[in-house]
């Protein structure tokens, strides 16, 4: 058996975290090789490295005096050293850093990388693990995707038996330069190095119990989701859940490996298991995995008598968003009536065009907006086929007094979508986490 673990900013921040991660190690021989994250915020008024990285390399290519935030980076990783009594030499490589980023001879991604580098380098002297730099095996193309065979490749050569570190977010281009990902990325490098060990679970370690059924600023002490699959991950964040993006896991996905969402500072809790499919289920009776949802969509509803019968009316509509570049999330329908539904900001600067178009395109017998609105989505693979779920969701927000201003769900019944003014929204969340939760 083989887990590959990947620990996030929370768990790097300072030498206490690392001994989190040092414990979660020792307790499970499987788990023997660890991504890691830069040193991320230790409180709430802290910094995160990366973000002064980036500071850093904006001040020095502006010609502004970088020292004292630099010094600030230099100070977390030296701490960290000095409090877990490593024998390590980091300030000759700070130093050499420091005369580049003077000279301007270091490329933003470069610097930034350097985050993720240096908790590698002491996460591994404080395991005794092997180091190895992503830039070893994180190969990107020149168009700048991932070179999944050759990185995959790469990877194995190195696998010895012994525990390695290896930093996330970072990795070499063709022409010898280095290349980050994209915020959050050493997701993706732990995926990537899950799939190309064939990990039996691929464990993701950051500061909650998995991802919970709710958002926890709406609802109080949320329960986190034991099991969720991909596609209702998919459904969950498309919807509003900060869950990881799926963008980031495809290669797990690919080779079906279980994904495990943990929490460093609780290492006890199970978290969220993540997986295409589940031949059982932990809570049978659990027909909602999640509720989630975005303010600010605006909806365009447009009536046109005898719409139903007269072929190309909703393409004609949609041909005039699409001319202005909008994507439609929803577009629930009657017999003689269709609305679209967008996120306000998107469509918010072309309206008054818009409206004009479709006036004169479509020449439709109403056309009106309607904005403030809030989408909620009640996600769940065990609501498909099963009479009554939206019949409880409707009648709990009856019950509540929240008006339901549009309603979509789609034909593979992963979730129930409906608009509420925006004003309803928290209300229209823990209603719903209520009554099927509680
Ligand atoms: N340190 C990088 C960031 O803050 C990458 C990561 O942590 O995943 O975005």
């Amino acid at each position: 058996m083989l887990k590959v673990t990947k620990f996030g900013g929370s768990s790097m921040a300072d030498a206490g975290q690392y001994r989190k991660v040092r414990d979660i190690l020792l307790a499970d021989p499987e788990r023997r090789v660890v991504v890691v994250s830069a040193a991320g915020k230790r409180c709430s008024g802290d910094h995160k490295i990366t973000d002064l990285l980036y500071l850093c390399h904006a001040h020095a290519q502006y010609g502004v005096d970088c020292d004292p935030v630099f010094e600030r980076i230099t100070s977390r990783y030296l701490e960290i050293r000095d409090a877990l009594g490593l024998a390590l030499d980091l300030e000759t490589e700070f130093t050499a850093i420091k005369k580049r980023l003077d000279n301007n001879a270091i490329s933003q991604d470069e610097l930034v990388s350097r985050g993720e580098y240096f908790s590698a380098k002491l996460m591994a002297k404080f395991l005794d693990f092997k180091f190895i730099d992503a830039v070893e095996w994180v190969k990107f193309k020149m168009d700048g995707s991932v070179d999944q065979e050759a990185s995959y490749k790469a990877l194995r050569s190195f696998s010895t038996g012994k525990g390695i570190v290896t930093p996330g977010f970072y990795g070499l281009m063709p022409d010898g330069h280095i290349r980050t990902f994209s915020r959050g990325g050493s997701d993706i490098t732990g995926a990537l190095a899950a799939a190309a060990l064939d990990a039996d679970v691929y464990e993701n370690w950051t500061d909650v119990s998995g991802i919970l059924m709710a958002d926890p600023r709406i609802v109080e002490n949320p329960q986190p989701i034991p099991e969720v699959t991909y596609d209702e991950l998919r459904e969950l964040s498309y919807s509003g859940a900060q869950v990881l993006h799926e963008g980031t896991i495809f290669p797990v996905r690919e080779k079906n490996i279980p994904l495990n969402i943990r929490n460093t500072n609780a290492p006890e809790d199970p978290g969220t298991m993540i997986r295409e499919a589940f031949s059982t289920d932990a809570d049978p009776n659990r027909f909602i995995t999640g509720i989630t949802g975005k303010k600010d969509f605006t909806i365009i509803s447009m009536s046109k008598r005898g719409m139903g019968n007269e072929v190309g009316v909703l393409r004609k509509m949609l041909s005039v968003l699409e001319r202005h570049n909008i994507s439609i999330d929803y577009a629930p329908n009657g017999i003689d009536n269709v609305s679209v539904v967008m996120p306000t900001a998107s469509v918010a600067p072309k309206l008054y065009t818009i409206l004009g178009e479709i006036q004169q395109e479509v020449k439709p017998d109403s056309l009106e907006v309607h904005d403030k609105i809030a989408v909620v989505a009640a996600v769940g693979r065990r609501m498909a086929f099963r009479p009554g779920i939206s019949g409880k969701v409707f009648a709990a927000l009856g019950d509540a007094g929240i008006n339901i201003r549009m309603i979509n769900q789609g034909p593979d019944e992963l979730n129930i979508i409906f608009g509420v003014d925006n004003r309803d929204f928290a209300e229209a969340i823990r209603v719903l986490y209520n009554s099927f939760v509680k």
